[in-house]
């Protein structure tokens, strides 16, 4: 048990808290679909909408469908300049109609609440993911965090119904530090979890980098000093807003890196689509300079190399393979490449998760992995390393091969396998490694698309377990309704 206390920083924290910079942000937001409909949007954005989709979005505000109650809007207006330009930008943004359509999916993807042992926090592996805010510069209509951002009640395991809420220090580092001296305590792994060290902690929402740098600096600091050894900072502000990535903020990662040298820092970044950084000229091209390389949008150019010359942290990218997004073999080759040259790492793409609405979003798992793989055709070898992953309840799965021809002598095999493959599971991750081979379903979204064609199931993706309550191991709840879409 945790007990509840005050958190009183270390001087050597102080001392840093101390000279953070928090300088004013214009980001230029438009806020919900209200401005659009009202017309008090500025006049060069009215038309972001046409008078179709406006009336359309009109009719469906307060009824079941609205697509408002399900994921707020919301542009800042960098994004809004790039989109007037993308197609692709558009859809992640742009509330749509057909996005309500169908509003079938889970309201706790993978059943996240399970690993819930404090709240805010998931633990599920040796890292921790925190929700630290519940919102964003700007709103992607694909969000697998809907519920969090649109502040939904979710019913968790113990039958209680709840808003998901946020992380604070003083429960957050008590419980990292409970954690960690029990598993010293006990040779390494945690008595009742079986979990080791709690060593990586991401700091996610909603975006970090709508937080100021005093906030963003105490979460650095309080976790460095609960012996943390590597942050991450999951962020999509390069590209609704670069220039958040600024001399004060960059400062205060200088000093946080001179304060604490020892705590490793990543920056997640999320750019689904090349649009998304790199300049145009006004027929839609990008632009090349006169050795043929592509110009990148001056102030993410600039955010991306300020980031990357600081050799002491990473930048990585991922993204989900989204419908009318980035399903593109062409948009994704341009999109891992750029990210390579600028000295940043493409870490995962994601097939879309079991979200509400997931329908409306997420391409069949075959297709995502066929555009991945289409798309690193004609890459070097540093510039493929991400991999297709797809989060089941277990733990993060590869789709690591589609086949399309049968496997001699097995039956289901007839139009091709698929392979899947755990790369983290709870825990030890015992599983890693161990693959799931179904026969295809060319229509699958989700795991359930192949409950009928389990071929040969080693990971146990579909015998999968439910863990009885946050922080302790799985125990077998049978049945096999993978990740648990409810009917
Ligand atoms: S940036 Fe990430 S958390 Fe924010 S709305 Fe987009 S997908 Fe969701």
């Amino acid at each position: 048990m945790i007990q509840k206390q005050g958190y009183v920083p270390t001087e050597r924290e102080q001392a840093f808290l101390g000279g953070i910079e928090d300088p004013k942000y214009v980001r230029e937001i438009i806020n919900g679909l209200a401005p659009f409909f009202d017309e008090r949007a500025p006049a060069d954005m009215l038309n972001f909408y046409s008078p179709d989709e406006i009336v359309q979005l009109r009719v469906l505000k307060g009824s079941e469908r609205d697509v408002e109650s399900r994921m707020p809007v919301k542009i800042t207006r960098h994004y809004y300049e790039l989109a007037r330009h993308s197609a692709a930008i558009q859809r992640i943004v742009k509330a749509s109609p057909d996005e309500t359509r169908d509003l079938a999916g889970s309201e706790d993807p993978g059943f996240q609440m399970d690993y819930s042992p404090v709240e805010g926090l998931l633990h599920k592996y040796e890292m921790g993911l925190m929700y630290v805010v519940s919102t964003c510069s700007a709103h992607c209509r694909f969000c697998y965090r809907e519920e969090l951002i649109a502040r939904k009640e979710i019913k968790r395991q113990d039958g209680t119904v709840a808003k998901k809420g946020l992380a604070q220090i003083p429960e957050i580092t008590a419980y990292i530090r409970a954690h960690n001296e029990a598993v010293a305590r006990n040779g390494g792994v945690h008595p009742e979890s079986g979990r080791e060290k709690l060593r990586e902690i991401l700091l996610s929402g909603g975006d970090p980098m709508v937080l100021n740098n005093a906030k963003l600096g105490a979460w650095l600091a309080a976790l460095a000093e609960s012996d943390v050894e590597s942050i991450r900072i999951g962020t999509k502000e390069m590209a609704f807003y670069p220039q958040r990535f600024d001399a004060p903020f960059l400062a205060m990662l200088d000093r946080f890196h001179e304060t604490y040298p020892q705590v490793g820092l990543h920056m997640m970044v999320h750019f689904e689509h090349p649009d998304e950084f790199l300049a145009k000229d006004p027929d839609g091209h990008y632009i090349e300079d006169a050795q043929g390389f592509k110009q990148w949008v001056p102030a993410t150019g600039k955010a991306m190399r300020d980031l990357v010359s600081r050799g002491w942290l990473t930048v990585e990218n991922q993204a989900p393979i989204i419908k009318g997004i980035n399903d593109d073999p062409d948009a994704l080759r341009i999109l891992q490449r750029e990210i390579k040259r600028a000295g940043a790492e493409n870490h995962y793409f994601f097939c879309g998760r079991d979200i509400v609405a997931y329908r409306a979003f997420n391409v069949p798992i075959e297709t995502a992995w066929n555009v991945l793989n289409e798309s690193q055709k004609g890459l070097s070898g540093v510039e493929t390393h991400a991999r297709l992953s797809i989060t089941h309840y277990k733990g993060k799965t590869e789709v690591n091969a589609v086949t399309s021809r049968p496997i001699p002598g097995l039956a289901g095999s007839e139009n091709g396998v698929v392979i899947f493959k755990i790369l983290r599971n709870a825990g030890r991750a015992s599983d890693r490694g161990k693959v799931c081979i179904v026969g295809r379903n060319p229509e699958a979204l989700w795991f359930d698309g192949y409950d009928d064609r389990v071929l040969f199931d080693e990971a146990g993706l579909y015998d999968y377990t439910r863990v009885r309550k946050p922080g302790l191991a799985p125990v077998s709840t049978g049945g096999c309704a993978a990740a648990g879409i409810p009917a």
